[in-house]
């Protein structure tokens, strides 16, 4: 399905969304104030436009009314991403996304009523710390300030082991959502309490951030 998207900002985090999307086939139309940035994306974005998207008269006339999801990927220029993000917000674009810069930004963002607001920095910052921590931590998810899910290589302590015996729930306060195969590859949804942990299995957890952290401390980081 087509869905139509704009791209305001095209810096590093603005242009790969806009490069990806457009991979995908969707409909992106791209802003920027630079030319020699609009003009990298020519042939790229499905349109490709220089603009000051924190005038409301040239927002208006691009047609961004029509516009089912608009990400702000203004970077350094805080003003102008709160500003556009409220321009946005009252012309009644369904979904906006903007990129913060900090904290303060962030909660600014949240309040005038950004329906998403990521902090790419911040984020990826956290994933890499936690997969430093352990090599088994593949992937990091916050779902919240204090909930998380993670992806966990099988330690050695978990290989053999089955759910019910290692107890997660009980012992740990977290819950196993899914065991992806390390051999078929095949993900298992919602794995029976029976099922045993193998060599190269992916554990998917779901839990609080303090819950994980004692999971993983005993049975997954000192491997
Ligand atoms: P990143 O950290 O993602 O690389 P940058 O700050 O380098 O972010 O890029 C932000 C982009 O947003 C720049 O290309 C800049 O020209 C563009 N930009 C800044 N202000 C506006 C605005 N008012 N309207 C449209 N684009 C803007």
């Amino acid at each position: 399905m087509k869905r139509e998207f704009a791209v305001i900002g095209l810096g590093r985090f603005g242009g790969s969304i806009c490069r990806e999307l457009s991979a995908e086939g969707m409909d992106v139309l791209a802003i920027d104030t630079t030319e020699s940035k609009v003009n990298e994306f020519r042939n790229i974005a499905s349109h490709a436009v220089i603009a000051d998207a924190t005038d409301e008269r040239v927002l208006k006339e691009l047609g961004i009314r029509n516009i089912d999801h608009v990400i702000v990927a203004i970077g350094e220029d805080i003003q102008a991403s709160i500003l556009t993000t409220l321009m946005l917000k009252e012309l009644g674009i369904k979904k906006i996304t903007v990129k913060a810069q900090n904290d303060y930004h962030e909660k600014v963002l949240n309040k005038i009523g950004a329906d998403q607001v990521i902090h790419p920095e911040r984020d990826m910052g956290r994933k890499i710390a936690h997969s430093i921590i352990s090599n088994n931590i593949l992937d990091h998810l916050e779902l919240s300030d204090d909930h998380s899910i993670v992806e966990i290589k099988a330690s050695k302590k978990l290989v053999g082991r089955t759910l019910v015996d290692l107890d997660i729930r009980a012992n740990y306060g977290c819950n196993v959502v899914a065991i992806k195969s390390g051999e078929t590859k095949e993900i298992n949804v919602s794995p029976m309490a029976t099922e045993t942990i193998g060599q190269g299995d992916t554990l998917v957890i779901i839990g609080a951030d303090r819950d994980i952290s004692r999971f993983e401390k005993q049975l997954v980081i000192e491997d």
